[in-house]
């Protein structure tokens, strides 16, 4: 699919935690469900962890048994579900804090309202 390159174009950034907002979301939306975008990424782990013997000092800990074991499967699946997660919980966040700013706007209304007949009648 020519959609696929564009994620795969991605790849490299994504590793670096580079995406973030909504280039992050549709990168782990897309690739949670693409085998073959997965892979692509599972063999950029592998060339960067097991070829180019790339220090794995500065990585998370969740993250350094899988590439201690070179268990990169295992590493884009850890990776893909984690941010998901964290995706996940920041769009309930937005949500909630949506839902508040409507229920502020309308109690302002509200009050105003109150003022108002309070003064005139
Ligand atoms: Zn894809």
């Amino acid at each position: 699919m020519s959609e696929c390159r564009n994620y795969q174009k991605l790849i490299n950034r994504y590793a670096m935690y580079k995406l973030t907002g909504d280039s992050l979301r549709d990168f782990v939306e897309h690739v949670v469900d693409c085998n073959d975008c997965r892979e692509e990424l599972e063999i950029y782990y592998t060339i960067r962890y097991g070829l180019e013997e790339d220090d794995s000092s500065n990585v998370n800990d969740n993250y350094k048994k899988y590439i201690d074991s070179c268990d990169y499967n295992g590493l884009v699946d850890k990776r893909i579900k984690d941010d998901l997660i964290v995706i996940r919980k920041n769009e309930r966040l937005e949500k909630a804090s949506s839902r508040m700013a409507l229920l502020v706007n309308a109690l302002l209304v509200f009050l105003l309202f109150l003022t108002l007949i309070l003064k005139y009648f």
